[in-house]
């Protein structure tokens, strides 16, 4: 293969990392529905799925396990439309068996992602969001390095309102600082629980907590998104919600 690595980044014009404190908190349903977000404003986006704990992100846009090709500057995204504006990239399409990189050593892990980052031929982006595993780890530096020299221009950390309380998010505000990575902002998910019958919203666990902290940390606060059945039930039939359900409150939290 002729030429793989920094050159495609170069149309790429912004790239946004995803954080949590842990798993399960909802990061990789905000990334997809980002990712549709910037897509139904007419953007060219991609999604670079790195989170070897569960690579969720070809479910929750439909694309199963689809054979990748190589082209000569790497891998060639698999695009979720006819329109080529929603380019997808998952560390689980190179894997045999998606639960294989549990027991991969750490070495083995980074140079995965170093290879992910810098051999996938993205072309014109106009952002690229990557989708990394919970929690801080060598993982998310292996990330970093190689894509500092493409600049990062920040990371969107996402929370629960118990995660806020646990500091688990306060672990990811600090890797960011130590590691120079600007905090974009904070979005609290699974903020309070939308009935299905009568779609309204009940605070089931405490709420504002990410904005409280947001506030503490000096971090600007993206908004929250409700627990909410409809969105769940998308995510996991890989439909896109915003056109499932255009006049939902929630869709309108997202985007
Ligand atoms: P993470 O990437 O942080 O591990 P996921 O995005 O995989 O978390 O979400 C975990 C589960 O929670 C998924 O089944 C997803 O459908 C569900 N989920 C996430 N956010 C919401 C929400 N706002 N409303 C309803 N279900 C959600």
């Amino acid at each position: 293969m002729a030429e793989a690595g920094d050159g495609n980044l170069a149309l790429v014009k912004h790239v946004v990392l995803v954080l949590s404190g842990k798993g399960g908190v909802g990061k990789s349903t905000i990334t997809t529905e980002l990712a549709l977000a910037f897509k139904h404003a007419g953007k060219k986006v991609g999604i670079l799925d790195v989170d070897l704990c569960g690579p969720s992100i070809p479910r929750m846009l439909c694309v199963g396990r689809p054979d990748v090709h190589q082209c000569d500057s790497g891998w060639v995204p698999v695009y979720t439309d006819a329109q080529k504006s929603l380019a997808l990239m998952s560390i689980g399409f190179l894997m045999e068996d998606p639960d294989e990189a549990v027991i991969w050593r750490g070495p083995k892990k980074t140079a995965m992602i170093a290879q992910l980052v810098s051999d996938v031929a993205w072309g014109e982006l106009d952002v690229l969001l990557v989708d990394t595993p919970p929690g801080t780890s060598d993982e998310h530096l292996a990330v970093l390095e190689n894509l500092r020299k493409h600049r990062v221009d920040g990371a969107v950390l996402v929370t629960t309102p118990q995660a806020v309380s646990t500091g688990d998010v306060r672990r990811e505000i600090t890797f960011c600082k130590k590691t120079g990575v600007r905090i974009l902002g904070i979005v609290e998910n699974m903020s309070g629980f939308v009935c299905p019958h009568c779609t309204e919203c009940t605070n089931i666990f405490s709420k504002g907590g990410g904005e409280e902290l947001a506030k503490l940390t000096g971090s600007v606060f993206l908004g929250s998104v409700p627990l909410d059945p409809l969105l769940s039930a998308s995510v996991e039939e890989g439909r896109d919600f915003a056109e499932s359900f255009p006049n939902s409150a929630t869709f309108s939290s997202i985007s």
